[in-house]
């Protein structure tokens, strides 16, 4: 069994699969100096003061200090690097066309009445246009559930969409449009089947127009609770609509369709330094298959992107592609900027103790999951896609506003890999959990679904672990198998993004 991951022949240091005990002989004259703790970084050379400290090819920072080989290296040892520049970024430089060929290329899905992207599940989604709503709502959705969801079997489930934004906000701030666009765009999720219903309050900033538009604003899609007398009239109004949905929804089946009908998002959160080396880069391996298969991968996570921004630049398609990367990374260094904060604010304590030492080790490993296809398009967040391929979604990295934001570009389930370990999960479309090591895997087997922790053993390859999660992938597209997260019910808030102010 391998004790240490070395990735690149130029790097100075390497990564313990296990704890190891200060005195133990690595290799021939190269001792431990400390204890190391699992998955974190030892120096392979002496290292003097203010050089490069490299892993992945990359330099993750400068040494403060001396560090004799041997050492443990840890986050106070490292000054960080300077972003790369946006400006004149190389484009289409690094555009690979001999992706994996995929093992399947159809899957069951529900067709899209709206067009687009299919669904992957048969769910009444009920919209809301503002938090006021969600008690009343909350009660209505426990009773559709158990009066009404077993007289339509072909129906998976119904969700709330709740949410926090809609009134006490500046709805007019020019950036009042990324929180609005998500709402307006996960009303339209491939999941609903085109079938719109919306509870809204009456007295709103969102109005039901700007959330669905005026065309859509009718009395068989929207309940105003202020219209209504009475709690009970409320709850009346609510299970009368949703049951005329539930009839058209009941009514959906699912056919065999190209993987071009797919959409998977890409997410990552509670990452740890064998998430670069194991998960992520399986992950990559079946986005790879995926979009050789003609399927559409979304990644996203500005912060864990922008030190690795020029990779992600020279797989970019067009010149057009390339700088609209580099617009939604200038403003996302202005939008933080503005709070006198940058990217060095994203790794958590879990992240350090999982053994990354800074946000350049987080990004290197974050944007392996993005595999090698060439980047197609480029999306503000929320927005949705226009082409089919390996597409960046620019959204904030934090895992419960990631998740929302690829929810409202449309993906039809979400795959994410962990390794400190999170229950993370949406309600609208099912979530895979990838861990990074075994021991995860050992501590949660019923909440992670998949393993890439052999690879870091070296009892699997990369490619083994992409290839048994492109499958998993399609199963759960097609409702064959179902992620431990959609078993056990576990869903996160739907945290909007919101960069405009709160009144
Ligand atoms: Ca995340």
């Amino acid at each position: 069994m391998r004790t240490y991951i070395q990735i690149k022949p130029e790097d100075n240091v390497a990564i313990v699969v296990q704890a190891v005990p200060k005195g133990t002989e690595l290799l021939p004259g190269l001792v431990t100096l400390s204890d190391i703790p699992q998955g974190h970084k030892v120096a392979l050379h002496d290292i003097p003061k203010d050089a490069d400290v490299v892993r992945y090819g990359v330099t993750l920072g400068y040494a403060l200090d001396y560090i004799p080989r041997g050492s443990w290296i840890n986050e106070f040892m490292l000054r960080l690097p300077t972003p790369p520049g946006l400006d004149d970024m190389p484009y289409g430089i690094n555009i690979r066309t001999d992706l994996p060929e995929p093992p399947v290329k159809t899957w069951m899905g529900y067709r899209n009445p709206e067009g687009g992207y299919a669904g992957t599940r048969n769910i009444l989604g009920i919209q809301t246009t503002v938090q006021c709503v969600q008690g009343v709502l909350d009660v209505a959705v426990d009773r559709i559930r158990r009066e009404l969801l077993p007289k339509y079997p072909n129906v998976d489930d119904v969700v709330a969409m709740n949410h926090a934004y809609g009134c006490g906000v500046a709805i007019n701030a020019p950036e009042a449009k990324v929180p609005i666009r998500a709402l307006r765009n996960l009303c339209h999720h491939p999941n609903f089947g085109g079938q719109l219903m919306v509870v809204s309050l009456g007295c709103e900033k969102l109005t039901v127009d700007m959330l669905v538009g005026p065309e859509n604003n009718t009395p068989e899609n929207v309940v105003v609770l202020q219209e209504h007398k009475g709690f009970e009239a409320c709850m009346q109004a609510i299970l009368t609509m949703a049951e005329s949905k539930l009839k058209v929804l009941n009514e959906r089946r699912r056919e065999p369709l190209p993987l071009s009908d797919l959409l998977v998002g890409m997410q990552c959160g509670g990452s740890d330094a064998f998430s670069g080396v194991t998960a992520n880069p399986s992950a990559g391996y079946a986005a790879d298959m995926l979009v050789k298969g003609g399927a559409t991968v979304m990644f996203s996570e500005v912060t864990e992107v922008r030190d690795g921004v020029h990779l992600i630049a020279e797989r970019c398609v067009s010149a057009e592609v390339r700088d609209k990367l580099a617009a939604e990374m200038r403003w996302y260094d202005k939008y933080l900027e503005d709070a006198q904060v940058d990217r060095s604010a994203n790794p958590t304590p879990g992240n350090k103790k999982g053994g990354l030492s800074n946000i350049v080790e987080k990004a290197m490993g974050s944007i392996a999951k993005s595999g090698t296809s060439p980047v197609v398009e480029v999306l503000s967040p929320a927005e949705r896609p226009t082409k089919h391929g390996l597409i960046y979604a620019a959204t904030p990295a934090s895992d419960i506003v990631c998740g929302p934001c690829q929810l409202a570009s449309g993906i039809g389930l979400q795959v994410f890999m962990t390794g400190r370990g999170t229950p993370y999960g949406l309600a609208a479309a099912p979530v895979i959990k990838v861990c990074s090591r075994n021991e995860m895997k050992e501590q949660w087997p019923d909440i992670i679904d998949i393993s890439a922790g052999p690879v870091a053993t070296g009892e699997m390859t990369i490619e083994e672990v992409g290839e048994t999660l492109f499958r998993f992938i399609l199963d759960v597209a097609s409702g064959v198998k179902q992620p431990w997260t959609e078993k056990y019910k576990l869903h996160n808030y739907l945290c909007i993004f919101n960069p405009a102010p709160i009144t």
